[in-house]
């Protein structure tokens, strides 16, 4: 409890410091320790108008773990708490120093990816994912946990009345259509095909493949039907 919630607070604080900014307790969400939502819009705001000003590209992606509900009713809140701390750790480890990430509130989380278009950024979401999915996430009783994450993404376009807030509602509405064709697949915000969002079919191949894993390496999969 204290001594963990201490040690991540620490590590955050020292990395931010690193990168020569002054971060206090009130930017960070303390149960993951990664920058909050006010925090992380601050950040956003200000990669935009850089991008605005020098140009490149600007990426947002907005995650979702799938289910979550469900892993609270079944293995408890605190279950709950520990993906919530898995997960935000394995962001984390998996993005380049320059990505900012944030915990937006409940089980979402945004990224903002900096001088990065389109394809690199559907790259990095799709890491993500399989990240996520491939994790078992360990508890101090029972099997680790596994979930999966559900994403949407948004990129500049060159328009400059643009704001931040109409980025993270482009990249939320790709994320209710990920949602909404399935979960655990990156869907790109403007990807219209036939009036229908492309989506990856990545989902579905996942699934097939943990079916073939040995059960002994295989954490609990909640089920979810
Ligand atoms: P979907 O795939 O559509 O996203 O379904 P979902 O169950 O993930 O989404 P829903 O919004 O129905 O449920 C989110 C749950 O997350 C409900 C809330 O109790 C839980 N939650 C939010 N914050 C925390 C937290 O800090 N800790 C824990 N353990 N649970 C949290
Ligand atoms: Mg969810
Ligand atoms: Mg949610």
């Amino acid at each position: 409890g204290r001594t963990l919630l201490f040690c991540i607070v620490h590590d955050v604080t020292a990395r931010l410091k690193a990168e020569g900014e002054l971060v206090t307790l009130a930017q960070i969400d303390m149960l993951t320790g990664l920058p909050n939502r006010r925090h992380f819009l601050e950040n956003a705001e200000r990669e935009l108008s850089r991008t605005l000003r020098y140009g490149g590209g600007l990426s947002v992606l907005m995650m979702d773990i799938d289910h979550f509900k469900k892993v609270n009713d079944t293995y408890g809140h605190h279950a709950g708490d520990l993906v919530l701390q898995a997960v935000g750790r394995l962001f984390s480890e998996a993005l380049r120093d320059a990505d900012f990430v944030g915990r937006m509130g409940g089980e979402e989380f945004a990224v903002i990816l900096p001088q990065t278009g389109a394809p690199a950024a559907l790259e990095v979401a799709e890491r993500l994912r399989h990240r996520i999915e491939m994790a078992k996430i360990p508890r101090p009783e029972g099997k680790p946990l596994q979930v999966t994450l559900s994403l949407g993404l948004t990129t500049l376009d060159g328009a400059d009345s643009i704001n931040i807030d109409t980025l993270i509602s482009q990249a939320d509405s790709a994320l209710y259509e990920a949602k909404r064709n399935g979960r655990n697949r990156v869907c790109v915000f403007g990807d219209v095909v036939d009036g229908e969002m492309r989506v990856n079919p990545a989902g579905e191949m996942v699934d097939a493949v943990w079916r073939e894993l040995p059960a002994h390496y295989q954490g609990v999969k909640i089920d979810w039907h």
